[in-house]
């Protein structure tokens, strides 16, 4: 039985249901694979309609990205919206960009409608650790301005000391429309409201084999669904159920540690607002505050999602690099997660034979984004596929290098935007 990993999310999880294991042939008309937000979003998006949906989940529900994650709503691809300008055509880029905002609305609209205890907090900093990246985020600013997102705010290197208790940043950008939760309870409440509506949810219940046909029909070691539809939200755990969707994207690796609770006013000196931030490298460190007052401090990527020897040991220095006045402090809780990188950097979703639908992809932004795609996913198949066809439309490229050389091909790439970065270039 796969129980979730050690994390300080585990270990403050709400009471919940447990999920019974699928052991019994069913029938509905939506079954989705994978109990992460992208397969729980579906699922409520879809019940709230009226669709009879069963989940199937590997392990736990939140088992994956979604229950380890920095729990930062983050308004953004992982492409800026420039990029995304440059790259699509006009029709394309319009319609991905204006969607950019959606995502982090859906979810304060869950925790309210279903009235979700997840530690909801108000207010997201992209900080820049450079003068080059803080007018980037002056042109960030402007290029959401256009797509309707009017919350957002430059603070000055000064003006930033009042959100963030250090001085290795010389400015920043805040949304007001980003935020933070703990994700492991936001997606339990998703699960409790898809039960409410009359969804069913399967925990340790893997699918190992899907029979293709106008009734797609999955298979798990007890049992089986027969559906309409079957939607692939196994992201970077899928592994080799669906080779035709995972050849695309490569699995990579990210840490996150948890420091002691701090004291109150030491978490005020760090935080002082309470806001999540993440910095504008290209391989990033992101950080923000728990509701018990811990640091919870992720970052780094590792290219085809090995296990490091020592997470402390590879977390810690950054940690301390940022706020010296956590040198020593201990570390109670270390764990990794893993996340679905693709070449474009944009998220992956699409459809093939005619009824199997797959969403992933989201290169380590996903929380938004993933709320967003349940939506679309529930418009497409009620006969408003156009919004979802914008992002089916986009081309997805393999990785450089073949299976065997794709991942230290990438690494090398990134070691290089890393040196970029590093020299302001
Ligand atoms: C450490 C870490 C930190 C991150 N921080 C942030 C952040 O702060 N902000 C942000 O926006 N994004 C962040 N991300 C990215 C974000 O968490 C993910 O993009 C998002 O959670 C993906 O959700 P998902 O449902 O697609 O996949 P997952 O949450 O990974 O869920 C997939 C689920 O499918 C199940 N599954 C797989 N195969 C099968 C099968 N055959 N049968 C049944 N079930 C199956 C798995 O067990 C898993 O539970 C982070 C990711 C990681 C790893």
């Amino acid at each position: 039985m796969q129980q979730h990993t050690h994390s300080y999310y585990a270990a403050t999880i709400n009471n919940h249901r447990e999920f019974p294991v699928l052991q019994d042939n069913l029938e509905c008309d939506v079954c989705i694979v994978g109990a992460g937000f992208s397969g729980l979003s579906s699922a409520l998006h879809l019940a709230e309609k009226g669709f009879r949906v069963i989940v199937l989940e590997a392990a736990k529900v939140g088992f994956g990205a979604t229950g380890r994650n920095g729990g930062q709503i983050v308004n953004s691809y992982s492409r800026d919206v420039d990029v995304i300008e440059k790259r699509y055509d006009k029709k394309t880029a319009n319609s991905l960009c204006s969607m950019i905002m959606e995502g982090s609305d859906i979810i304060r609209d869950l925790i309210q409608k279903y009235d979700i205890d997840c530690d909801y907090r108000q207010g997201g900093l992209f900080t820049a650790l450079n003068y080059k990246q803080f007018a980037d985020l002056k042109d960030q600013k402007a290029n959401w301005e256009r797509y309707g997102n009017n919350d957002l705010t430059l603070l000055s290197e000064d003006e930033l000391r009042d959100y963030v208790g250090t001085d290795v940043y010389c400015g920043a950008l805040l949304d007001n429309r980003g935020g933070h939760i703990h994700p492991l309870n936001l997606a339990l409440g998703e699960a409790e409201a898809i039960v409410g509506l009359g969804g069913q949810i399967f925990e340790q219940s893997t699918v190992t084999r899907i029979e293709k046909g106008s009734q797609p029909v999955v298979h798990t070691a007890t049992g089986s669904v027969k559906a309409q539809y079957l939607v692939l939200a196994g992201n970077a755990y899928l592994g080799d159920l669906a080779p035709k969707v995972s050849d695309k994207a490569i699995p990579c690796g990210t840490q996150v540690i948890a420091t002691k609770p701090l004291t109150k006013a030491l978490a005020e000196e760090l935080l002082p607002k309470n806001h999540c931030v993440e910095d504008c490298n290209y391989l990033l460190d992101y950080f923000r505050l728990t509701s018990d007052n811990r640091l919870l401090f992720g970052g780094g990527v590792v290219y085809g999602a090995r296990q490091p020897q020592s997470i402390e040991r590879l977390m810690r220095p950054k940690m301390e690099h940022i706020f010296p006045q956590l040198e020593g402090v201990d570390i109670d809780y270390t764990w990794t997660g893993n996340f679905l990188l693709t070449y474009s950097r944009m998220p992956q979703f699409g459809c093939f034979d005619d009824n199997i639908y797959y969403l992933q992809g989201y290169s380590g932004h996903g929380v938004t984004c993933t709320h967003l795609a349940g939506r679309l996913l529930a418009e497409a198949l009620t006969g408003h596929a156009e919004r979802f066809d914008a992002f089916a439309s986009l081309r997805h490229f393999t990785f450089p290098g073949g299976r065997r050389f794709q991942i230290p091909f990438t690494a090398i790439g990134a070691a290089w935007y890393n040196l970029r970065d590093k020299l302001a270039i």
